[in-house]
């Protein structure tokens, strides 16, 4: 079965390429740096863009891509009263974005009143990482609870990525978490990758992360 299920698959991946390339170009004309941000369920996906809200909203013009497999708006309405533009995209169950979803909810934004937007993509560690959807970068959030081993278990994620969040480090002292096994496993998949460890809560490294999406947004710009 194999034989014949792989072209299928290629196939499916090659046509959300082609519509990710799209999606590319619209970015590109309105001067829009996009984020794609996965992670897993409880990583802290909406804590980091509330808190990229708060830190970046004085610079620049955000909206934000809310993904999710059933139609509640928890976050897309936690983002809202953020008082940014948000579109939520209801999956219908499934479990991650795809650049055809994406196209349609950039179509019901206003790109040109925007710098950076941030796609929420659906809380799952595997298939996002096969489905491009255009944004500029594709940034992981993993965190302190998940476990220092996820790297060893979801190399693919781990692999196509820019950079690399690990929330939740102001829970260090209460969980194990061996950063030097999690960090030895990262480099050995995307060596020279991008890392900030930062906290959410306490607001520690989040610094860092601010002023990484702030040059990105510029270059775009220039
Ligand atoms: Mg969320
Ligand atoms: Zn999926």
């Amino acid at each position: 079965m194999n034989s014949v299920r792989v072209p299928v698959v290629e196939k499916i991946l090659n046509a959300n390429d082609q519509i990710a390339g799209q999606n590319r170009l619209l970015l590109d004309r309105a001067g829009v740096f996009a984020l794609n941000l996965m992670a897993s369920p409880g990583a802290g996906k909406t804590s980091l863009i509330l808190k990229t809200i708060e830190g970046l909203s004085p610079l620049f013009r955000l909206g934000v891509i809310e993904g999710d497999t059933a139609p509640v708006t928890i976050d897309a309405d936690k983002v809202a009263a953020a008082g940014m533009p948000a579109v939520q995209i209801n999956t219908g169950g499934e479990c991650h974005l795809d650049a055809v979803m994406v196209g349609k909810a950039l179509e019901s934004l206003s790109l040109p009143d925007l710098d950076l937007l941030i796609i929420e993509n659906v809380g799952n560690l595997i298939c996002p990482a096969a489905f491009k959807l255009g944004a500029h970068a594709n940034v992981l959030i993993a965190s302190i609870p998940e476990g220092d081993d996820k790297p060893y278990k979801y190399p693919n994620i781990y692999r196509g990525i820019e950079a690399l969040i690990l929330n939740k480090i102001d829970l260090k002292p209460y969980i194990h978490f061996d950063q030097d096994y999690f960090l030895r496993g990262v480099e050995m998949l995307n060596p020279g990758l991008k890392f900030f460890p930062l906290s959410c809560t306490t607001g520690d490294g989040l610094p860092a992360w601010l002023a990484w999406v702030s040059e990105k947004v510029h270059n775009v710009k220039s």
